[in-house]
């Protein structure tokens, strides 16, 4: 017998390399009854996490969701009179509000860090307003975009670091959205963008979900929803399956799920 274990193939799927040594991923949500998302953007919690809140408020789980700037450095924004780009602001405010109630979300908080500089902000800034959220909510658990920020945005990347950080301290898990390195590298391939996918080793939640809500809640971003994003051919190849990781894993002896 050999002293490697290896893992037995499920649902027809197989190790993709020779150093997966871990089991495979779970198909289940962590048990988490109260669950903070702590976003950079208004359109983040519905274009990212849309599916993967849904499943959570499906199971039971009571949703919070901390967002840290108002969106008001939108591309969007360069085609906008100046007055239009005045009320953005209050726009993506308004579409989140929507789109919070569409995927069931309890309370969405706005914080007016400034979009796009998340990570120039002093240091503890971002973190003071996690804390505040997970003071009030005392979540059982955090979702974040990985911390690589996903879709090579760097306010992404500075949410999800400063949550962290947060949850470090105070003994939170944390789990990660993720993309597959084979769609990161496609959708980089076709769109010229920047991606940061993760090898199916580094994967720990493979989640079977239902877009329906993710997409009514996308519609309420109407400011940013637009034909041909991006954002379309990644629902397309991720079809229903979303991806975590561990970011802060539960303690030990605590079963994820
Ligand atoms: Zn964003």
């Amino acid at each position: 017998m050999s002293a490697t274990r290896n893992p037995v193939p499920q649902d027809g799927q197989v190790p993709q390399d020779g150093q997966r040594d871990q089991s495979h991923p779970s198909d289940r949500l962590p048990a988490w009854q109260r669950v903070l998302v702590v976003v950079a953007h208004p359109d983040d919690e519905s274009f990212g996490l849309g599916a993967v809140i849904d499943a959570f408020v499906t199971a039971g789980a009571q949703v919070e969701v901390l967002c840290l700037t108002m969106g008001e450095a939108s591309t969007l924004a360069e085609g906008l009179s100046p007055q239009s780009v005045g009320e953005l602001p209050a726009m993506r405010a308004q579409e989140l509000a929507r789109a919070a109630d569409l995927l069931g979300v309890r309370r969405a908080t706005l914080v007016r860090h400034p979009d796009g500089a998340l990570g120039q902000q002093p240091a503890g800034a971002l973190e003071a307003d996690v804390e505040a959220a997970v003071d009030r909510v005392a979540p059982h658990g955090l979702v974040v975009f990985d911390t690589t920020g996903v879709t090579g945005h760097p306010d992404h990347a500075a949410a999800s670091l400063a949550a962290e950080a947060v949850a470090r301290r105070r003994g939170i898990p944390v789990v990660g959205w993720v993309l597959p390195d084979a769609v990161a590298a496609s959708l980089r391939q076709e769109y010229g963008i920047g991606m940061d996918g993760v090898d199916p080793a580094a994967v720990s939640v493979d989640l079977r979900v239902s877009r329906d809500r993710q997409l009514q809640a996308i519609a309420a971003h109407r400011s940013q929803a637009v034909p041909g994003s991006v954002l379309w051919r990644r629902l397309e190849l991720l079809g229903d399956h979303e991806y975590l990781r561990w970011i802060v894993e539960p303690p030990s002896g605590v079963a994820p799920n």
